[in-house]
């Protein structure tokens, strides 16, 4: 999967995509492409005027900046373009895992994804429907947000929230989105299984996953469920689907 995010402060995404699982998904494969291929744009390249300035005051007056509809649809249509000629390509991060791919390398059609509070709740089925795309392109607000004109013209897709509180940018919506979004790919953990049946997921009915314990078996003075350590999987299964909801 490519992922294209247009955000004033790109700095802002080293640590959540630079360790651990990200990390990995975002390496570089035999073939030359990586799981999870994620480029940066920032808006400001794409600004206006010697300061390269991209917001201005809202019509009708009140507090806050407003992001300019010419500056954020340049942005996006060069960043689609871009994405066209380039595919899925090698994200520079050297240790080569899993073998060839090309399959995915040819992108057509980004779906164009806004983060704001107006947005659609984002879900975890929405998640899963999200990670069996090819291209993304995220547009990170910031200020008071965008010029409506953006996506009344057609040019964002879906707009999403990730819950009913104020946030400074969009930044951290799309690290919340990319970090959910990732674990749903073929190969980006461990086990496939363990994307599975976990809180939300279907084959869990959508509800919260069963408690885990591992060793030791007695903690001060609290033993593990009879139940898991007896061996019998039709009783652990069961016990799981009891534990959730
Ligand atoms: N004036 C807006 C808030 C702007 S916050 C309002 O009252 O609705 C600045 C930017 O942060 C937004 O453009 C959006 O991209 C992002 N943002 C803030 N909270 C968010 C949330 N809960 N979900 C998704 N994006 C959010």
């Amino acid at each position: 999967m490519r992922i294209d995010v247009i955000t004033l402060f790109p700095g802002m995404f080293t640590g959540p995509l630079t360790e651990s699982i990200l990390q990995r998904a975002r390496e570089t494969r035999s073939d030359g492409t990586s799981l999870l291929d994620v480029h940066f744009h920032d808006l400001r390249q794409f600004g206006t005027g010697t300061y390269k300035q991209v917001d201005d005051r809202p019509y009708g007056g009140g507090a806050g900046m407003v992001l300019r509809a010419d500056v954020v649809v340049k942005a996006i249509e060069k960043v689609t373009e871009e994405g066209r000629t380039e595919g899925i390509r090698d994200s520079d991060f050297g240790i080569r895992t899993s073998k060839l791919n090309t399959q995915h390398s040819k992108l057509k059609t980004p779906h164009r994804i806004y983060f704001s509070p107006r947005g659609k709740r984002l879900t975890q089925a929405n998640v899963e429907k999200t990670a069996k795309r090819d291209w993304l392109i995220l547009l990170c607000g910031h200020y008071e947000g965008i010029d409506q004109r953006i996506i009344d013209g057609g040019w964002i897709d879906e707009e999403i929230s990730i819950g009913d509180y104020v946030l400074t940018g969009g930044e951290l919506p799309a690290m919340v989105l990319i970090d959910a979004v990732a674990r749903q790919i073929p190969g980006v953990l461990g086990k496939e299984e363990s994307a599975q049946e976990e809180s939300f997921s279907a084959s869990l009915g959508r509800k919260k996953e069963y408690p885990h314990y591992t060793r030791p078996e007695e903690f001060r003075g609290m033993r593990v469920p009879d139940v898991l350590l007896s061996g019998h999987h039709k009783e652990i299964e069961k016990w799981r689907k009891e534990m959730s909801g």
